[in-house]
This record gives structure tokens, sequence and C-alpha cells, in this order.
């Protein structure tokens, strides 16, 4: 396949490697000199700009850090078009980047009138995942776009699901993400209580990760050292899942709470909480630094 890869950043790179080893004949670009030569050392072609790399395209991957950056890519302005406009018709448009469902959705709706196909497909995992091809994708759009697209997801990732149409990729990714950022911070409210308590980290542990408080915020992202031996808690809280992230992927989980009028009082309480955390000394921590915090709070 003839693959342009746009957003050659700590996910983009290591992902378009990936399709490179597995053969296919990728051209990557970036707004950032150094991730250009970061892409040319690792042995990615690099093309002029993103709509030269667009334009002799079967297949356009984007991983920008917002939906903004998205839009803007697509659409163009009036002084130079975008990657719709200079790219062959039916070309597929494959976003991995994480933004809200009703970005996802104009951006659907932009490729679709472009007559171009496309599909939402956010990642879980991390760098490590990127790296590892261990993704997670969480795909909307048509079963056709989805089945054009699932040859490549697979190539840089584990476990690639259809979660219905445009936008649904984006929406499972919000909705697993502030179940993931609520219960961080139940599990490390409840290790400081247990502190508190005379509680040994240990026996919380035990008890917790083999009853019903049991998660993966406890059993793989353990926010004390000692019980996961793997979990950033080990290291300082060097992510991991930088609390930036965590902050950026609650206020996408704030914006479609706003959108539907779910009474969500825990996903908002959740955002509050980390955007303090990631304004603070969290945005380079792995989120589960936030246990810092609740003892740094709690009454003396
Ligand atoms: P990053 O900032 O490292 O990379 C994004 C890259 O996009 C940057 O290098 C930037 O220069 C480039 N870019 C922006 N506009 C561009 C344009 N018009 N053309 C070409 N390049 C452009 O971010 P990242 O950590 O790689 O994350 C990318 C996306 O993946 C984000 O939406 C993020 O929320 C999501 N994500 C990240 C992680 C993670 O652990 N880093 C995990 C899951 C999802």
């Amino acid at each position: 396949m003839r693959i342009s890869f746009l957003g050659l950043g700590h996910m983009g790179l290591p992902m378009a490697l990936n399709l490179v080893r597995a053969g296919h004949d990728v051209v990557g670009f970036d707004v950032v000199p150094a991730a250009i030569d970061a892409a040319r050392a690792a042995g990615i072609p690099v093309a002029d700009s993103g709509r030269d790399a667009a334009a002799s395209a079967e297949v356009v991957i984007t991983m920008f850090p917002s939906g903004r950056h998205v839009i803007d890519a697509y659409r163009g302005s009036a002084e130079t078009p975008g990657l719709l406009a200079v790219a062959a018709s039916g070309t597929l448009f494959i976003d991995s980047s994480t933004i809200a469902v009703d970005e996802a959705r104009e951006a659907h709706a932009l490729a679709e009138a472009a007559g171009h196909r496309s599909v939402d497909a956010p990642v879980s995992g991390g760098v490590v995942g990127a790296e590892n091809a261990t993704l997670a994708f969480m795909v909307g759009g048509t079963d056709e776009d989805f089945e054009a697209a699932r040859p490549l997801l697979e190539v840089m990732g584990r476990r690639v699901v259809h979660c219905g149409g445009a936008g649904l990729g984006q929406a499972a990714k919000v909705c697993n993400n502030m179940i993931l950022g609520i219960s961080q911070i139940a599990v490390a409210e409840a290790f400081v209580l247990g502190e508190r308590l005379g509680l040994s980290h240990q026996a919380l542990f035990d008890v917790a990760s083999n009853a019903s408080g049991q998660c993966w915020a406890l059993t793989t992202n353990c926010p004390v050292p000692g019980p996961v031996p793997t979990s950033p808690a080990n290291r300082d809280f060097q992510p991991g899942f930088a609390g930036a992230l965590m902050n950026k992927d609650l206020g996408l989980a704030e914006q479609a709470i706003e959108l539907t009028g779910v009474d969500a009082r825990m996903g908002r309480l959740a955002r509050e909480i980390y955007e303090e955390f990631a304004n603070g000394a969290g945005a380079g921590q792995d989120f589960s630094g936030i246990i810092n915090t609740i003892r740094a709070e709690s009454r003396a």
C-alpha cells in the first residue's frame, strides 16, 4: 500500500516504522524539523509537505495532537488547499489522533464531501504499544471502510474493534479513559486512606486485587511502589501515561458530557482533579502520581 503518514511524534514515528517493516510504501511528514530528522534517521522517507505526501497515497494516516490540527490539515486554507483537496478521489483517511467525537464526525463529513473514505481510529497502549505494535484501535466508520483499514491497523496493533459509525471510535476511547481517570483516583484515595488507618500497601493490594476493587488502575498501574514492580510508582512516576494526556482526554470527556447532557459528576470531578494536577507537578508524571496530590491535600 502507498501510505502517507502525517504526524511523526511520540506515537506516529514508531507506528509508521511498523508499517515500513511490514513492507508498505510509506512516506511521512511532520511540521517539526526534529521529527523529520528522527524519521529519516529511522529509515522513513519524508516528503516536502503533508500535501505532497498525501497526493500520491492510497491511504493517509494522521497522528496529530488535537482535533483542530486534523480539521485544519484536512481543510487547508484559501491560499493552500488541504489534504482532502490534493488526495486522489477515494483515498482512505485514517485519523488515529485522540480528538472530540464531534470533531471526528466533522472530519468524516469533510472527507466524504470531498469524495474520500474515512475512519476515526484512536488508540490506547501508549508509546510502548506503538513501538511493539500492541496498540488497541477503536474504530468508527462504515463496515466497508473499517475492512479497508483493518489490515493496516493490525500491523500497528494487537486488537482492532469496530465500534460503529463515524465518531464512535472516539466515543469508545473517551468512555474508556473516563473510567480509567476516575478509577485511578479511587485507587489512590483508597491507598492513602489505608495508610492513615494503619493498613500496609501489600495487605490492601492482596485483598482488593482479589476482590471487587480489582481494576487496571490497581493491578497494573498500582500507585504505590512494591505490589506491582512494573508500575510507574516504582520509578518515581515516570510515565506511562502522562498527567497532561489524561487531562486532555478528560477534557474531551467533559465536552462529550456537555454535548449529551449526561449526569456524569464523577467524570467532571476527575477532569477538575487532573486539570489541577497537570497544571502543576503532574504534567510530565504518570497520572497515577495523583496519589501524591491526595496525600499532600489530606489533613495533617
Ligand atoms: P506528539 O505531539 O508527540 O506528536 C504529534 C505530532 O504531530 C507532532 O510531531 C507535530 O509536530 C505533528 N503535527 C501537528 N500538525 C501537523 C501537520 N499538519 N502535519 C504534520 N505533522 C503535524 O503527540 P503523540 O504523543 O504522538 O500523540 C499523538 C496523538 O495520539 C494525540 O492525539 C494523543 O492524544 C494520542 N495518544 C497519545 C498517547 C501517548 O501515550 N503519547 C497514547 C494514546 C493516544
